[in-house]
């Protein structure tokens, strides 16, 4: 019998919202555990896939296999190219350079078609900010988000970048609120940064990322425990700087 779409059963969306991967497997297959568990039905990456830790290829693999909604992030921008990164801190930059050796030609090539930014749903989704985004810009205060206020024509953006999540609310004003559980509603407008699956930098070494419910209007953020150990023995292994493996543990 044909089937009609009234009596096709489709789950509530509820989307996983993760980024700032940055080359950590075990802490990507962590968060895509977690996210399983939670009957997450779709998923969304905010870029920065790789950097700084050991498993670049692995992760890119992983991710382009979730054929997911994905934004560019400035380290696979740079993982993708031939520029000099002379102007950038060191010990990114040795790990750039390790990091395009990893990579094959083909991979490099999905990361450089990447786009900056996508509408998926009724929220939009990009690396840093909207108002410039190839400029990389960190929005760490109010000041900040309200450049990409003006530039933000859903309800909802989601974003990576700094690797701490923050949630600016806009009504009348402004403001910065708990990046915790929260409840959307209609007279207002968010720009909500998702954490760091693979290199948090708020002083807690778990994975973090969202989950946005659609119907239910609701946004969590979870914490994720990985086999850090792992981690570490693999960058130290790979040979990339020790202050690499030192900086997961202390989450920054
Ligand atoms: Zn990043």
């Amino acid at each position: 019998m044909l089937q009609t779409s009234a009596n096709l059963y489709l789950p509530p969306m509820r989307i996983a919202l993760f980024g700032d991967i940055h080359a950590n497997l075990e802490a990507l297959e962590a968060v895509l555990d977690d996210a399983a568990k939670q009957e997450v039905t779709d998923y969304v990456c905010m870029g920065d896939i790789v950097g700084y830790n050991a498993d670049p290829a692995a992760c890119l693999e992983r991710v382009r296999a979730m054929e997911c909604p994905t934004v560019k992030g400035n380290h696979d921008d740079d993982a993708s190219g031939n520029h000099s990164l002379d102007n950038m801190n060191p010990v990114a930059a040795a790990a750039l350079e390790w990091t395009r050796r990893q990579l094959g030609d083909e991979q490099r090539q999905w990361l450089r078609r990447l786009r900056m930014v996508r509408q998926v749903s009724d929220f939009t989704v990009v690396h840093s900010t909207l108002d410039q985004p190839a400029h990389w810009n960190y929005v760490t205060n109010r000041f900040d988000a309200m450049s990409n206020f003006s530039y933000q024509f859903t309800r909802i953006c989601f974003h990576g970048h700094t690797h701490v999540p923050r949630v600016y609310v806009k009504s009348d004003r402004v403001q910065e609120v708990p990046a915790e559980s929260l409840v959307i509603e209609d007279s207002a407008k968010y720009f909500i940064n998702v954490g760091s699956v693979g290199q948090p930098r708020d002083g807690d070494w778990r994975s973090c990322y969202a989950i946005y419910d659609i119907e239910k209007k609701q946004i969590v953020f979870r914490r994720v425990e990985y086999d850090i150990a792992e981690t570490q023995r693999k960058i130290l292994a790979a040979g990339l700087p020790e202050m690499l493996a030192e900086r997961i543990l202390e989450g920054r």
